[in-house]
């Protein structure tokens, strides 16, 4: 069966590399495209918006005018946007993949009190390659986690609003949840002036910011003696495009609930 996939903020730098992996991928057709209203790129064919070539299927402003045209729904916008779809395709009982990252707490608790009567894959990261770091990360955390220091170092590209990024924050959960620690309490965020020796549970963050950078995560367990660095390096958002198009698939075929690329990938350890 053809999956039609809807894809907002279709002039984005994500929205552009989706519209270009629906183009490649098997099983599954570019259905409509949607970018915010008042976007000087209203009524532009999509695909050549994405630079991959005329693909008959032209940009509107609003989500509620294409309802018919797709199954599933690829949000990779803003928090206020993203929110303002699921309550769309909840009402039209429309699957979603949402790759949104930066939501605040208030609006993760919106977030989860909308989404449950539709299927929803929603991950930080839709990288293969990152979602097998969280294996490694999991695994790592339980064999030396206890006797290491933690510290995530992420670097993006100049233009990226939120920080840290999503993915170190699910890092950080992961090795959180198999060391037993919560996140909320253990978090340091950056470091300045008389902060006193490093306290053992701490898992620390640094964020850098410039240049084109795509996505850059390493996880560092420093113990006495030796340390272990695991980190993924993004090169081309066709990464993060690749892997939501292979969620869309498999989403379309789920019942109502939320999942992750874990979900995805048979990754899940029952
Ligand atoms: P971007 O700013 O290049 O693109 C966002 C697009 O959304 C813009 O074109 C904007 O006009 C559009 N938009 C905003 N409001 C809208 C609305 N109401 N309706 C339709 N379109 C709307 O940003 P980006 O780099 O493409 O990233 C988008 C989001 O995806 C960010 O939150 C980013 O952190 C996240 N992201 C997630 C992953 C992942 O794998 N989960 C990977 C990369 C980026």
């Amino acid at each position: 069966m053809t999956i039609r996939i809807a894809v907002t903020g279709a002039a984005g730098r994500m929205g552009k590399s989706l519209v270009e992996a629906s183009t490649t991928a098997c099983g599954l057709t570019l259905g409509a495209a949607i970018e915010r209203p008042g976007s000087a790129l209203i009524k532009a064919d999509s695909g050549e918006v994405a630079g991959v070539g005329k693909l008959d299927v032209a940009i509107v402003g609003n989500l509620v005018d294409v309802t018919d045209d797709f199954d599933v729904l690829i949000d990779f916008t803003t928090p206020e946007s993203t929110l303002a779809n699921i309550a769309i395709c909840a009402k039209h009982n429309k699957a979603m993949v949402i790759g949104t990252t930066g939501f605040s707490d208030e609006q993760k608790a919106q977030f989860n009190s909308t989404i449950r009567n539709i299927p929803v894959c929603f991950a930080s990261n839709f990288s293969t390659g990152v979602n097998l770091c969280f294996k490694l990360l999991d695994i790592t955390a339980k064999t030396v986690g206890d006797e290491s220091d933690i510290e995530i170092v992420e670097t993006h590209h100049r233009y990226k609003v939120d920080a840290p990024s999503g993915t170190a924050l699910s890092m950080g959960e992961v090795v959180a949840n198999a060391l037993g620690r919560d996140l909320q309490k253990v978090a340091a965020y950056g470091r300045e002036g008389q902060e006193g020796p490093r306290s053992k549970d701490t898992i620390g963050f640094a964020t850098l910011r410039g240049g084109d950078v795509v996505g850059d995560h390493t996880v560092t367990f420093l113990a006495d003696g030796e340390r272990i660095e695991i980190t993924h390096k993004a090169s081309s958002r066709m990464a993060f495009a690749r892997g939501a198009v292979r969620a869309a698939h498999w989403i379309s075929e789920q019942k109502a609930g939320l999942y992750d690329m874990k979900d995805v990938l048979g990754f899940v350890s029952k």
